[in-house]
Formats: C-alpha cells, structure tokens, sequence
C-alpha cells in the first residue's frame, strides 16, 4: 500500500485530501506545517509527499529543497496559479503540481499518474529493509551488499514494482525469461525460494494458491 504524507496547514484541504486518498486505498499521514513535515519523513519512509507551498515554519520550497535528496516523490499545491510558482516548484523537482481549488478525481488521477511514473524511472527503490539501486544493480539490506545472480535480480524488481499485486507464475516466467526455452514451471518457484531465503522476505513473499506469488507492500 502506497504511503502518502500530505504537508498542509489548512484542515479542511487537508481533511479533504485523505478521505479522498484513503478511499481509494492509500495510507496517509498529515503534516500541518513544514517542519513537521520534515521530522516525519525523516522518521517513516513516504511513497509521495502532496506538498503546499504557504506553511508555517518552513514553506513548501525550502521543504522541497531537503525531500529531493531523499528521493521522494512530489507533488505540489498551490493557490497561486501563477507561472512562476509553477515553474520554480517543477524546477526544484517536483514531479507535478495541483493548482488549489482542484477536483478530486484530478488529484487521483495526478497521484496515480505520478507513482506509476516515479516507480517506472526511478533510480533508487526502497522497500521495508531493502534498497536496489536499479543503475548500478547493487541491492542492500540494511546497509549489507546481497549478492544476486541476474534473474534474481530482475525478479526482485519485479515484484517490487508490482508490489502488492498478486502475479501469476506464468507471467513472471515470461517477463523474467522470455523466449528462452527453458520450460519448468518449477523454474519460477525454485527461483523465488531461493530470492526469498537471501533478502530473508518469508514472511512478505508470500505464495498465492494456484496464482502465483505477492510482494507484500
Ligand atoms: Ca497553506
């Protein structure tokens, strides 16, 4: 389940935003100013920050400045429409913004569109202990370098990008080894036994009767 923490000083918007988003299935976590905000995500790993610009503190920009270098998603709100706020917040990286008041079913959609995207590209993903760096292919837990042969590898990136999702045998099989010839249907399970027991995911890894295998999220 994707994490979500919403920096905004207003209760009603901010009220607003996480019914919406809990409702359509998101966890989330209110900041009510910007150094709040920056505690929190020093603290708990967020998916997405939805991020206002006027709080009280910090404001939106410096806040954005110190969220870059963790690699996090973001998208900002701002009552201001005006061109120059939007340009600065995109050139201060973030992914989107939502001009306030917006319609919900935008911010849905800005939401999914942007999570899809950022897993899609990002370098860096982060999951419970693990991290994998998708440039160098290095994977860590906890710090420590665990050592995976090449299937493993892009199966763990599979699982982490489709996390939560139960996947079939079959479609892992061919998203991990294509056209090789290869054939077993035990290939798949002897490969996620053995993935799971090195990053030690038992627990998260989880079999699906006569589907497949989930990542717990
Ligand atoms: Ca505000």
């Amino acid at each position: 389940m994707n994490k979500i923490l919403i920096v905004e000083d207003e209760a009603a918007i901010s009220n607003l935003i996480r019914t919406n988003l809990n409702d359509a299935g998101y966890r989330c976590t209110c900041a009510y100013d910007g150094l709040l905000a920056s505690n929190m995500i020093e603290k708990e790993r967020f998916d997405l920050v939805l991020l206002d610009i006027m709080l009280p503190k910090m404001d939106g920009y410096e806040l954005l400045e110190y969220i870059k270098t963790m690699e996090i998603p973001v998208i900002f709100l701002t009552a201001k429409s005006s061109v120059d706020d939007i340009v600065k917040g995109l050139k201060l990286g973030a992914e989107d913004y939502l001009a306030k008041p917006f319609e919900i079913i935008e911010l849905l959609a800005r939401v999914e569109t942007v999570l899809r995207r950022y897993n899609k590209n990002a370098r860096f993903l982060i999951l419970h202990d693990i991290s994998i760096d998708t440039l160098s292919r290095i994977v860590k837990k906890n710090e420590e370098i665990i050592n995976l042969t090449n299937k493993e590898y892009e199966l763990l990136l599979l699982f982490v990008r489709n996390k939560d999702i139960a996947l079939f045998r079959d479609r892992i099989y061919e998203r991990i080894w294509g056209d090789e010839d290869m054939g077993d249907s035990r290939t798949v399970d002897l490969h996620v036994q053995r993935l799971r027991k090195k990053i030690k995911w038992e627990d998260k890894l989880v079999a699906v009767y006569k589907i497949g295998y989930r990542l717990e999220g």
